[in-house]
Formats: C-alpha cells, sequence, structure tokens
C-alpha cells in the first residue's frame, strides 16, 4: 500500500484543457473519489496515475516518491474498468491468476493467493466457471478480484460499478466498502455517481472541466459546499438556489430577493448589498402554519420517492423544491407556508462560499 500525491498536474489534448494543476493527496488506506460529469477528466488523471498517458506538466508520487518515469508496471498499480475485460476462454481461476503467472510467480503460490482473494469476495465456488457462465455482479467482482490478487500499491477503479443494474450496484457498493474495511488500501476512484462517491469515498475530490473544485470529506462536500457547481452538483434533488442581496434592517441582515425576504445570520458588515446566491437543501425547509417569516409558495407538483416525498412549488417566480413526510399530500395550486433555518443556509458570492 501506498500514499499517492499530485502535484500540479495538466494535460491537454489539442485544445482542450482536459486538466489544469490537479494536486491532490491521498494517504496510505484511503479511499478517494473523483466525482465529476462528464468529460470533467476523471479517466484522463486515471490514466496518468497508471502511467499509461503521460501528463504535460506537474509530477506523480506514491510513498514521496516521484513515479513520474516509471512504466505502469513499475508503479505497481492495478487498474479495474468499467468493461471487465475478462479473458473469456479462461475460468475465473485462470483469469485471477494470469497477471501473476505473466510475472513469473510459482503455481503453488498463484493457487495459494487465488484461493485466499476467491474467499475474500465470496466466489470460490466459481472459480471453475468461464465468464460467459457467469453474471454481471459474479463478473464483476472477478475483475475486482484479478487486481485484488497481486496485492499492489494503489488501486485505480474507473466506473467500476456502471454496468449493473440499480439493486446489484447498491449490493456491490456495500461489498466493496466493507472489503476495502478489511485489507486497507489505496484506492483512487472515479465515478460521476454522487450517491456512489458519498457512500464510498473517505475523500471526495470533486472535478468540473479538468479543474479540481472542492477536496473534503463527504460531509464537507454536502455541508459546506466550497461553491455552487458541488452545491448543486452533489445532493437530490439539487439544492435550492435564490439570486438576490444583502440588506441591512436596522441591526439584521436580510436576503431580499424580488420574490421574498428572509433573514440571515452570520452576516458580516462588508456583506451589506452584496448579491448573492443563498442556497436551501430540500430537507432543510419546513413546512409551518405560523411564525415570524413564513414564506409563502404555491405546489406545482409532488414526487414520491418512497421513503420521502418532494413537494416542488413556486416562491413568487422561483421554483423551490421541499422535501416532505412520506404520508404528506398537497394538490397542485394548494397555498403552502415554509419556514427556513438561517442557520442552515449556504450563501454564496460571486459563485463562491462566504460567511
Ligand atoms: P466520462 O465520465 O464521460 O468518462 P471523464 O470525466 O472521464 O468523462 P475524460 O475521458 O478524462 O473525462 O476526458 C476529459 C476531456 O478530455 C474531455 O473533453 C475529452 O473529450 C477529452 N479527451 C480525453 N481523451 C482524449 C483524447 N485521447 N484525445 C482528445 N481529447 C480527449
Amino acid at each position: 500500500m501506498a500514499s499517492l500525491t499530485l502535484q500540479n498536474i495538466s494535460k491537454r489534448f489539442g485544445d482542450v484543457a482536459a486538466l489544469s494543476d490537479v494536486s491532490l493527496q491521498v494517504q496510505d488506506g484511503e479511499f478517494c473519489v473523483l466525482l465529476g460529469p462528464s468529460g470533467c477528466g476523471k479517466s484522463t488523471l486515471l490514466n496518468i496515475v497508471a502511467g499509461l498517458n503521460p501528463q504535460d506538466r506537474g509530477t506523480i508520487l506514491l510513498d514521496g516518491q516521484a513515479v513520474d518515469q516509471l512504466s505502469p508496471r513499475e508503479r505497481d498499480v492495478a487498474m479495474v474498468f468499467q468493461s471487465y475485460a475478462l479473458y473469456p476462454h479462461m475460468t475465473v481461476s485462470q483469469n485471477l491468476g494470469f497477471g501473476l503467472h505473466m510475472r513469473g510467480i510459482s503455481r503453488a503460490e498463484i493457487e495459494g493467493k487465488v484461493l485466499e482473494t476467491a474467499r475474500l469476495l465470496g466466489i470460490e465456488r466459481l472459480l471453475d466457471r468461464k465468464p460467459r457462465q457467469l453474471s454481471g455482479g459474479q463478473r464483476q467482482r472477478v475483475a475486482m478480484g484479478r487486481a485484488l490478487v497481486r496485492r499492489p500499491r494503489l488501486f485505480l477503479l474507473d466506473e467500476p460499478l456502471s454496468n449493473l443494474d440499480a439493486q446489484l450496484r447498491i449490493n456491490v457498493r456495500l461489498e466493496l466498502k466493507s472489503l476495502h474495511r478489511q485489507i486497507k488500501t489505496t484506492i483512487l476512484y472515479v465515478t460521476h455517481d454522487q450517491v456512489e462517491a458519498m457512500t464510498l469515498g473517505d475523500k471526495v475530490v470533486v472535478l468540473r472541466d479538468g479543474r479540481v473544485h472542492q477536496i473534503g470529506t463527504p460531509d464537507t462536500i454536502y455541508n459546506h459546499p466550497a461553491d455552487t457547481f458541488v452545491a448543486t452538483f452533489v445532493g437530490s434533488p439539487v439544492m435550492n438556489l435564490f439570486q438576490g442581496r444583502i440588506v441591512r434592517e436596522g441591526n439584521a441582515f436580510r436576503f431580499r430577493c424580488p420574490d421574498f425576504l428572509f433573514d440571515l445570520r452570520h452576516i458580516t458588515l462588508d456583506m451589506e448589498k452584496r448579491d448573492v446566491e443563498v442556497g436551501i437543501r430540500p430537507e432543510d425547509i419546513e413546512f409551518k402554519e405560523s411564525g415570524k417569516t413564513l414564506l409563502h409558495a404555491t405546489v406545482e407538483m409532488m414526487s414520491n420517492v418512497g421513503a420521502d416525498k418532494y413537494v416542488h412549488a413556486r416562491l413568487g417566480k422561483s421554483p423551490v423544491t421541499v422535501r416532505a413526510a412520506k404520508d404528506v399530500s398537497y394538490d397542485t395550486g394548494q397555498r403552502i407556508s415554509l419556514a427556513v433555518d438561517p442557520n442552515k443556509l449556504h450563501i454564496f458570492h460571486g459563485g463562491r462560499r462566504i460567511g
């Protein structure tokens, strides 16, 4: 196992800046997730770390040693792709042992390691099968096993669950998390799925257009998003964002936008009269019948996700989504009163978090 350090990695493909100045520290044994929309540079970064593609600028260090000049094999990293890329004519056992065989390891040692890995992944009973005789989830486990069997210094996983159906994804995700707990290996994992990133990662790196927007624990990313991109990319349904201005009324600061007004806290004098965007997560808005600063909205529709319902409404012209209990029901056009806790607001100026 090794720690991984990326220092100012940049990469261009012609006119496209695929990566700009990406720096990152992954501790030994840490599960680090690269999260971002399609085309943000996640796979490019993984390929660069693997040594499959050279960076234009910057340095990669494993355990503090630069590995830029080393071949993929010399770096001793293992990569698992979205397409399992198993050898179709080989059995599971042969697929698992192939990499060790190529490294000249003895047959007896290979057998031992293959069995140990198969046990870890719960696929001992499948060792004599060919890939075509396996389900998608089982193939994915074999692909993981092939990487795991030789205990590399670093695992690179590129959207490894995206070929699985929704239920299987959830199961394999949990298995992967518990596997990481057991083997405590260093993992760099690419996904565009925010739920996957939040459930798997010790650390999440949010990328867009080749740039790092935020690095933090899932809690930090969700509760203190650094900018409006992170705020709206992470969280489902997305955070409500309202554009307006901070105004001062007596001793109080308020957020004023064309459709409503509410109190703000933790505001300093220099923020007065600033144009800001205020973000409120759907679960941080309450339904309230009475109180001081209620907001009045009109219901447009409800969506039901089983455990919760979401009310999609309008505050004047601004759309707003509010989480509701599963037994709540409103009609289209119904007026509702809402309250927000000023401590749960996210305030952004020029797209960046303030306050
Ligand atoms: P996805 O989630 O869709 O796989 P990604 O975040 O992994 O996307 P990359 O594949 O790393 O994104 O691509 C980053 C950018 O670099 C994209 O604009 C892509 O079109 C471009 N790109 C990647 N590889 C090449 C290449 N070999 N030649 C030219 N452009 C490339």
